[in-house]
């Protein structure tokens, strides 16, 4: 008889996010002839920028002759990409690392999940409350989270991340050996500066804990004194692993490439008390859960680094934001308090007279076709918020804009 593992059974799934597809379909079929305004996206819909349709149009034909045939590639990815990567943290951060630090990823996802395999199931692991309900779920999964009690699991640290610390992920009060940080948080557009930053850096050193840095938004990042990567604070290679992403900014959701990088200096310890590298176990993880990352996707990924892919990418970039931007002024001058959209393209917005979020999500869905993500979706407490992205169509976007501006009186939905 096989078994199962019960860490499995006792993740959730998410209930509303069934029931937001449920909702819309069910409009559809009442409305087939209204069109409906997605402000709920979380990745973009531009196309590949040139370059990288070229060059995996050329990896192609690589793989159909015998001379250029790829087999099995360097578990770590192939240097053409890795040392793009690192000559991008060299210029444009002044950062270096070993060659070895870095690993070529199929997207965040996989890593950020991957990661709990290679530390002890003992460590405790510290998650905002609010972010991104993966890390949770992972948490869950790899059998770490205690027992389910009020919708918080037992053994792990919920860090105060609400209205009151405007969205700001506040340091524990207790010993945490892991801590998952998202920056920019992908549920609330909010951001850690550099000298916040600095505190969880500083934190980190002082109890030898880890911190999983969740960078898939970094290009989105315009403010000077907002980092683009952990790294650009003192002390973070000895305790920070940075998880990055091609999906946000280059729409590789569908290519599946980025990268990760875990740096030679970073250690971990066993009960006696003896170090061990982190970047060791990590690849022994690459090598035997993975076997690399697709020749295809990574020669795409290298011609994102080319001048014309970059200023396609920043143009791109620049469209979600003034989208996110105008959300944001929108919303403001009719008294909404508004949260994230500068550095991010998320705008996350309280329902003004308390109103709760499911019903905001009908009631916008059902009179103007506009769906957004009802806050409910990441947890309890986030009920009287709405997320809405500026990946949408400008042109719909300002009707949707014109409809909150007619309908909705100050601070009065
Ligand atoms: C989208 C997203 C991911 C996952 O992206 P991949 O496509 O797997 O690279 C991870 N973290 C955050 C914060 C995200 O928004």
């Amino acid at each position: 008889m096989v078994l199962a593992n019960e860490n499995y059974i006792k993740t959730p799934d998410s209930y509303y996010v069934g029931e937001i597809e449920k909702s819309i379909n069910a409009y559809k079929l009442l409305h087939p002839n209204e069109k409906i305004f997605r402000m709920s996206a979380v990745s973009p819909f531009m196309p590949l920028p040139h370059d990288a349709i070229e060059a995996m149009h050329s990896a192609v034909d690589d793989l159909s002759t015998a001379e250029n045939f790829k087999s099995y590639g360097p578990v770590q990815g192939y240097d053409f990409l890795i040392d793009k990567i690192l000559k991008e943290y060299r210029s444009k951060y002044a950062l270096s690392f070993d060659r070895d630090s870095v690993f070529i990823n199929s997207g965040s996802t996989t890593d950020l999940a991957n990661i709990t395999n290679v530390v002890s199931g003992d460590n405790i692991v510290a998650i905002a409350d609010t972010i991104d309900p993966a890390y949770e779920n992972t948490t869950v999964l790899s059998g770490r989270a205690g027992k389910l009690k009020n919708g918080k699991w037992g053994n792990l640290v919920y860090l105060k991340c609400d209205e009151t610390t405007n969205f700001l992920p506040q340091l524990p009060s207790e010993r945490v050996d892991i801590i998952f940080l998202s920056n920019p948080n992908n549920v609330t557009g909010t951001v850690i500066n550099r000298s916040q930053l600095k505190q969880w850096v500083d934190y980190a050193l002082e109890y030898s804990s880890l911190i999983i840095y969740d960078a898939s938004f970094q290009e989105f990042i315009k403010d000077d004194n907002i980092p683009h990567s952990i790294y650009e604070i003192k002390g973070a290679k000895k305790v920070a692993i940075e998880i990055c992403s091609f999906s946000k900014s280059s729409g590789f959701t569908g290519i599946r490439c980025g990268y990760t990088i875990v740096p030679t200096d970073l250690q971990a310890f066993t009960v006696t008390g003896k170090s061990a590298s982190i970047n060791k176990l990590w690849k022994k993880l690459i090598r035997n859960y993975t076997n690399g990352i697709s020749y295809i996707s990574q020669r795409g990924a290298e011609a994102l680094f080319t001048r014309k892919s970059k200023n396609e990418i920043s143009e791109f970039i620049n469209y979600y934001m003034i989208n996110a931007s105008m959300i944001s002024e929108q919303l403001k001058s009719i008294g909404c308090s508004v949260f994230g959209g500068q550095n991010s393209p998320y705008v996350w917005f309280k329902i003004p007279d308390g109103g709760t979020s499911w019903k905001f999500f009908l009631h916008l869905l059902h009179n103007f076709g506009i769906v957004g993500t009802p806050g409910i979706v990441f947890g309890a407490g986030n009920d009287n918020f709405m997320r809405f992205s500026g990946y949408c169509d400008q042109t719909d976007l300002k009707t949707v804009l014109t409809t909150i501006k007619s309908n909705f009186k100050k601070n009065k939905f």
